[in-house]
């Protein structure tokens, strides 16, 4: 694949309709092939439009669909894992899920990460770049096209801090809701952070009524800083204080994400301390079991002290929830599968 070629995935409706009005096509050409690029269809696929057009576009540009290199299906539960080639050597990854309300997608924002979280795989192999919005669209668009589906749901929980592709981000984010484009309500969307205050205090100002989860993961400084460096940069008065400031001016509810780990964050204190730090706060805690990363030396905390924990949180009056984990036997946590894809390469 020709990496010069533009992904037609990145421009926005009008700037299609100048795109096919410069290939001498009438308008309604326009609206035509951006249906098909939302279906997921590739330039031969597109049988409305003249042979000559799809030809002299797929010289110039690509559909946005992207190639399937592994498609990893769990045989426990519907979930399904897909590494994408992105066309210039990179992969990406997501993940599809099946919920009682519909599926949901889990994509990523960036080819590796820079956050460096000692307990994370994205981030072992460093940081390649950006996806664009259309890179980022082009992984839901590819697995509805693939299953034959209609994900309602997306979360940016994938590889890469969407935060840090905040340009890039708010522009996929305005694409997937459209209703030209594919439909997904901002209610429906999730954008996970390690914590990037400033751009929090940023995307506030946007009022997207999306979920902002913030990955939290330990309630003390210098632990936080030790597991996520970031914290050293924002720690966690200033980071709180920007998410006060998003509940303040979006209303929307914030979700902590805290993956607990075995004797490192499980204890009653770590309890205690959220407890302290969040209630009263509107918001809500996301335990989620620390799934196994080789070369971390981390386990995960049993199911009883996840239980126990928990009782700690409700009891002082903050609301916690234990994530379910899907796609168990096929690596479906973030990160996992890229990683061994590039190891196996290198
Ligand atoms: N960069 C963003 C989004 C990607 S990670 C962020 O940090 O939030 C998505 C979620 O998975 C984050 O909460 C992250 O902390 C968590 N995570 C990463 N590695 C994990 C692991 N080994 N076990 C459990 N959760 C993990």
């Amino acid at each position: 694949m020709d990496t010069k070629l533009q992904n037609l995935l990145d421009f926005n409706k009008e700037e299609l309709d100048d795109i096919v009005k410069a290939m001498g096509q009438p308008k309604f050409r326009s609206g035509q092939l951006w249906e098909w690029l939302y279906k997921g269809a590739d330039f031969n696929e597109m049988t409305n439009l003249p042979e000559n057009f799809r030809k002299a576009l797929a010289e110039k540009y690509l559909s946005g669909k992207q190639e399937i290199r592994a498609k990893l299906c769990s045989a426990l539960d519907d979930t399904v894992k897909y590494l994408f080639n992105l066309g210039d050597g990179n992969i990406v990854e997501s993940v599809l899920m099946k919920y009682k309300y519909g599926y949901s997608a889990c994509v990523s924002t960036q080819v590796g990460c820079k956050m460096g979280c000692t307990f994370c795989a994205s981030t072992k192999a460093g940081f390649v770049r950006n996806l664009t919005s259309g890179e980022i669209l082009g992984q839901i668009i590819s697995m509805n096209a693939d299953m034959k589906i209609r994900i309602g749901h997306v979360v940016l929980m994938g590889i890469g801090e969407p935060l840090d592709n905040y340009k890039n981000v708010l522009e996929f984010l305005r694409k997937a809701q459209n209703e030209k484009g594919l439909g997904i309500s901002y209610r429906n969307i999730s954008l996970s952070t390690c914590g990037l205050a400033e751009k929090v205090i940023e995307l506030s100002k946007e009022k997207l009524p999306i979920t902002l989860s913030v990955s939290l993961h330990s309630p003390f400084d210098e632990q936080r800083s030790e597991m996520m460096p970031v914290n050293r940069k924002y720690p966690l008065d200033k980071l709180l204080d920007a998410c006060n400031i998003y509940t303040l001016s979006t209303g929307r509810r914030i979700t902590y994400e805290y993956a607990l780990i075995e004797g490192v964050n499980d204890t009653k204190e770590h309890a205690e301390r959220l407890i302290s730090l969040l209630k009263g706060k509107l918001c809500h805690i996301n335990l989620i079991p620390v799934n196994k990363v080789e070369g971390t030396g981390y386990k995960k905390a049993s199911a009883q002290n996840i239980a126990a924990f928990r009782q700690i949180l409700e009891k002082g009056g903050v609301n916690a929830t234990v994530r379910r984990t899907l796609g168990q036997d096929i690596e479906a946590a973030c990160g996992q599968l890229r990683r061994a894809a590039v190891e196996q390469k290198e």
